[in-house]
């Protein structure tokens, strides 16, 4: 099973890729995850990728796609994988179906997380997220049993840099600008399922994955 999240910052891309891959037994791949553990690391690919993250640009393709290589190289991607944040760009969507194709692979399906810009924003303003595991929580909604500790590691959760309002801006801008093409490029391949994520309740989550393993059913 090899799906694509797709959706704007902030629709619930993350919030649907754990328990989706939990489900479905294959690994979830943030790209923005990992460079993010890069930041931190203060690595070559981490010093790099910040200066266009803290600005809520795109890092370019040609260093997202060595990346996502060497990713989907490793051996728990073999039986499939979500990707949640890549594809970003039709450069990049292009590139991962030769990259499938070389491994005579292909897209099951692509899921597009959709949400109203207005609640977008609000909810960024509200997200936290988990520096050493990654699991999202949101002020309004899905919070931590401890404050600021993470209930599946017990990191400590905080606000995302890019999460600030001024850059959420220019990510939604960056978004509408080089990503939501991606929509119709999928949905031209007859790839695409839409998915509101209205909620962010644990509730509303599970019916996302139950509506997607329902469409799925019988593609491998
Ligand atoms: P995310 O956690 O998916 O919101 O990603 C955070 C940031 O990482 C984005 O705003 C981009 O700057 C960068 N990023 C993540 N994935 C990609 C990608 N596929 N292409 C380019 N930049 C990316």
């Amino acid at each position: 099973m090899r799906l694509v999240l797709l959706g704007a910052p902030g629709a619930g891309k993350g919030t649907v890729a754990g328990p989706l891959s939990k489900f479905l037994g294959v690994p979830a791949i943030s790209t923005g995850e990992i460079f993010r553990q890069n930041i931190s690391e203060k690595t070559p690919l981490g010093q790099s990728a910040k200066q266009y993250i803290d600005k809520g640009e795109l890092v370019p393709d040609d260093i997202v796609l060595l990346l996502i290589e060497s990713r989907l190289a490793q051996p728990d991607c073999k039986t499939g994988f979500i990707l949640d944040g890549f594809p970003r760009t039709i450069v990049q969507a292009k590139a991962l179906n030769e990259m499938l194709m070389k491994r005579n692979e292909e897209i099951t399906a692509v899921i597009n997380v959709e949400l109203d810009e207005e609640t977008i924003i609000s909810r960024l303003a509200g997200r936290r997220v988990c520096e050493k595991c990654g699991r999202t929580y949101n002020l309004h909604s899905i919070m931590p049993c401890v404050p600021d500790t993470c209930d599946l590691c017990e990191g400590r959760v905080s606000q995302r840099e890019d999460d600030k309002v001024e850059t959420v801006k220019k990510r939604l801008d960056t978004y509408y600008k080089k990503t939501q093409s991606l929509v119709k490029f999928y949905n031209d391949a007859g790839l695409l399922i839409r998915v509101q994520n209205k909620k962010e309740t644990e509730e509303s989550v599970n019916e996302i994955v139950n509506t997607v393993s329902r469409t799925l059913k019988g593609r491998k």
